[in-house]
């Protein structure tokens, strides 16, 4: 590692570690771990194998192999990714995510005070944050921190849902250009926004914070 390495890593650390007692604070369990083999580690010793788990709608929890492993392990999962689903069992697994011992996900941008902050079209994702799951658990990758609610909410639309609508091959103006254009339109992925600025009342919840950039 050269000095110039050293010092970006240093960065990252202190804004993670401010980060971290934020959610603290905030009622949430916080834990940063550095690479997606640690990550993976910490979700296995977590979860026990007779769980069953809902994964929330989450390129990190793909790009992590975090639900082929969940899966092959033995996991009951309630994944709606699955393609081989019919639109009925795909509706269904959403549904019993709401009901999981543990639902997965990602969040869309966290402040650095620690408000998370999520825009969802269906919905299944931010409620199951919210209540029903026993125990949430995040991942949240260093490309999502933002400074303020306002920026947040930017960061969702122009990056996160911006880039879905591309990756599922949406007629939205953002899929064309890049930029949200505030749509209306049915294709719509942004219908929902949530802010959780303390930790739901009855949801354990923890926060894996990490300085490696996963997800949109
Ligand atoms: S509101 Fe419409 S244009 Fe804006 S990010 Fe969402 S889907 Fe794209």
């Amino acid at each position: 590692m050269n000095e110039f390495e050293s010092v970006s890593i240093w960065h990252k650390e202190t804004v993670l570690e401010a980060l971290s007692a934020k959610l603290i604070k905030r009622g949430f369990n916080s834990v940063i771990l550095n690479t997606a083999d640690t990550i993976k580690d910490f979700i296995s010793k977590t979860i026990p194998v007779d769980a069953t788990i809902g994964l929330g709608g989450s390129v990190t929890l793909r790009e992590t192999g975090i639900d082929v492993f969940l899966k092959s392990r033995g996991n009951t999962v309630f994944d709606h990714w699955d393609s081989s689903k019919s639109s009925g069992e795909n509706i269904d697994a959403r549904r019993k995510q709401l009901t999981s011992d543990y639902f997965l996900t990602s969040i869309n941008a966290i402040t650095l005070d620690g408000e998370l902050v999520n825009i969802d079209g269906a919905g299944n994702r931010v409620a199951a944050m919210i209540f029903g799951p026993k125990h949430v658990i995040a991942i949240v990758g260093y490309n999502k921190i933002t400074r303020s609610i306002d920026e947040a909410i930017w960061r969702t639309k122009n990056i996160a849902s911006a880039k879905n609508c591309k990756r599922l091959g949406l007629s939205t103006p953002c899929a064309k250009t890049g930029f949200c254009m505030d749509c209306k339109l049915p294709v719509s992925v942004c219908r929902i926004t949530t802010i959780i600025d303390y930790k739901p009342m009855h949801t354990e919840f923890t926060i894996i914070l990490t300085p490696l950039d996963l997800g949109y």
